[in-house]
């Protein structure tokens, strides 16, 4: 349980100075915002759709650099297959200009609400069939970015050292202006779904996790059930319809958070509401994920591609290793109910997990060892939640987790520094050169990457 020592959530709220927030429509200004000659106010930290669960995209004074109106797809190249944007287009933009020309993502992406850019600069990962694409930032061949000292830096993919530190860079080397990413012609996946107990899910997570196949689940730690979603390619999986995916989308993801947040409002005792609570979730994904939707692409899983806001829960994200995941399920619905027992909290919203295949194209890839298992926790309630993200924290320690700096609460400097080592060093080391005076580094980055 968290000990009643100073709560480092990952969250800084005291506040100085008033932020600036510039907004740079074109290459000129957002060269002009990073000019020191211009004496923006530091630190300075690049914002995309300000979607990550950790204070690395905000800034309690200094500058924020918010990159939304940078939101031109340049070229989209059908016959090479590749796409050339601005960094502040929306995913859903993009998924849907590619889809009208036939092509698609590589890696299955949702949360369509994010910049292209931030999910280059920190790790975005989804349902990925095999080991093709663990992130997003796989896929960059060509970059754009504007340094800390305000000059335009081209990166392809014949500086690869350099094309590896800017993937997952957090803002910490500059601001990506524009990036070339990979694309392919749509393909057709089929997705199968099962619902189980967790005893089950451990005896075949490990063997699920080192196959070829895309894995998302949803985990209901006090129901004692687990909803799978596995896609794998085959050679006729039938035709892929918009309709259902959005229908689920649209349940796991805007429903479900909705009707608990009033739950948690109207229902005073906590034995019935989170009753309630977990029948509505097994209800939804016992109808969604296990007959509404049979196949689909990297196009029509992606959800509501039109939306702009963020969706409205509380998250902390952990990845585990793979090869362990039969264990660390079985801990995790231990440490679920160990903390209702003792401190009376627990979240309302499934734990989503994915597998994440081992990933070297970024120095600061997660899964640049081995395969991980990204475990996502939510919760629309908030009181008590401070508490149960350092519990987590500490349960993530004890099993080996792998924080992402975007996505993990709670996160002790000392152990994101451990699981990274060498690899952070020599990434750090990049930092200094490229931004000597540290102008990009805010408190909380400070921790890590000083
Ligand atoms: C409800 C919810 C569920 C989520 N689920 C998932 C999930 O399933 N999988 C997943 O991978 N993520 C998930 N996320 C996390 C989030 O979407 C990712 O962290 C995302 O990639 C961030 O994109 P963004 O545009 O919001 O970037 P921000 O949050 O604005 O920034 C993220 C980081 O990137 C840097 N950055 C942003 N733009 C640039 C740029 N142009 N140049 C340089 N650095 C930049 C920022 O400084 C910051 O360090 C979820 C978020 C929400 C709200």
């Amino acid at each position: 349980m968290a000990s009643p020592r100073f709560r480092d959530t990952g969250r800084f709220i005291r506040r100085t100075a008033p932020t600036k927030i510039y907004t740079p429509a074109n290459l000129a200004d957002l060269m002009r915002c990073l000019n020191p000659a211009n004496n923006a106010p530091v630190p300075i930290r690049i914002r995309g759709a300000g979607t990550a669960a950790t204070d690395c995209n905000t800034n309690s004074a200094g500058t924020i650099i918010d990159m939304t109106r940078l939101d031109r797809i340049v070229h989209i190249d059908t016959y090479n297959h590749t796409v050339k944007v601005e960094a502040g287009v929306r995913l859903g933009t993009l998924v849907g200009a590619l889809a009208d020309q036939g092509l698609e993502l590589i890696g299955n992406h949702d949360q369509m609400e994010r910049t292209v850019g931030g999910a280059i600069a920190s790790p975005c990962i989804g349902a990925c069939i095999g080991g093709q694409a663990a992130y997003l930032s796989t896929q960059v061949m060509n970059l754009k970015v504007i340094t800390a000292t305000g000059q335009l830096m081209k990166v392809s993919e014949q500086q690869k050292h350099l094309l590896n530190a800017f993937r997952l860079s957090y803002g910490m080397l500059g601001a990506i202006y524009e990036a070339t990413l990979q694309v392919r012609p749509i393909a057709t996946f089929s997705a199968s779904h099962r619902s189980l107990s967790i005893e089950t899910f451990a005896d075949v997570a490990n063997r699920l996790a080192s196959r070829d196949i895309g894995l998302k689940f949803y985990v209901l730690p006090h129901m004692d059930r687990v909803y799978l979603d596995l896609r794998r390619y085959e050679r006729t999986p039938g035709n892929s319809y918009n309709a259902p995916w959005k229908l689920k989308d649209w349940g796991e993801s805007t429903v479900l958070p909705h009707v608990f947040k009033s739950l948690n409002r109207v229902l005073p005792i906590p034995a019935m509401k989170y009753r309630l609570m977990d029948s509505i979730s097994a209800a939804t994904h016992g109808l969604v994920n296990t007959r509404l939707v049979r196949s689909g692409n990297n196009v029509t899983t992606s959800g509501t591609r039109g939306r702009r806001k963020p969706r409205n829960a509380l998250r902390s994200t952990w990845c585990f290793p793979a090869s362990d995941f039969s264990v660390v399920i079985k801990a995790y619905r231990e440490f679920c109910s160990d903390t209702l027992a003792q401190s009376g909290y627990r979240t309302d919203l499934p734990v989503v997990g994915f597998r994440v295949a081992r990933d070297v194209s970024a120095i600061l890839s997660p899964s640049f060892d081995e395969p991980l298992i990204a475990l996502q926790t939510a919760s629309t309630q908030e009181k008590g939640w401070e508490d149960f993200v350092i519990d987590l924290a500490q349960f993530a320690e004890n099993w080996g987790g792998t924080p992402l700096f975007s996505e993990s609460r709670a996160l002790r400097a000392e152990f994101g520094k451990q699981m990274y080592s060498n690899r952070l060093n020599f990434f750090c080391r990049m930092r200094r050169q490229l931004d000597a005076h540290g102008r990009l580094l805010n408190p909380f980055m400070a921790q890590y990457f000083e």
